[in-house]
């Protein structure tokens, strides 16, 4: 798959890519929201996984800004963040996030969520 990673985090970012790496997925990595929405513009993806707290513009604010697009309405966005209680949660669903990974990401957590996508567990 071709996947658009946003992470503000320098390691984040390798240890995403590592493990997404393992099963031949196609990383595309972003540093903040507005680099998210600049590459979400010019290339087509299958699915999205955003950091919530990022410089410049926030994983809530680009995943808006992603689902009010005709091409961003119904691709899978991943919410990835270190601290989600419910609150949190409930805020990315309502956002138009489809779901969450925890930080620490761990190689499991990852690969479950991309058997997901890829059985269309987000999109049917
Ligand atoms: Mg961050």
């Amino acid at each position: 798959m071709k996947i658009l990673v946003a992470e503000d985090n320098p390691l984040n970012q390798k240890i995403i890519k590592a493990f997404l790496n393992r099963n031949n997925h196609h990383v595309t990595i972003a540093g903040n929201g507005q680099e998210l929405i600049d590459l979400f513009t010019l290339d087509e993806y299958d699915c999205i996984l955003v950091d919530l707290h990022m410089p410049l513009m926030d994983g809530f604010e680009a995943t808006e800004i992603i689902r009010k697009t005709e091409k961003g309405k119904k691709i899978p966005i991943i919410a990835v963040t270190a601290s989600c209680p419910q609150e949190d949660r409930m805020k990315c669903l309502n956002t138009g996030m489809n779901d969450f990974l925890q930080k620490p990401v761990k190689y499991d957590d990852i690969e479950h969520i991309i058997e997901r996508i890829e059985k269309g567990f987000y999109t049917t």
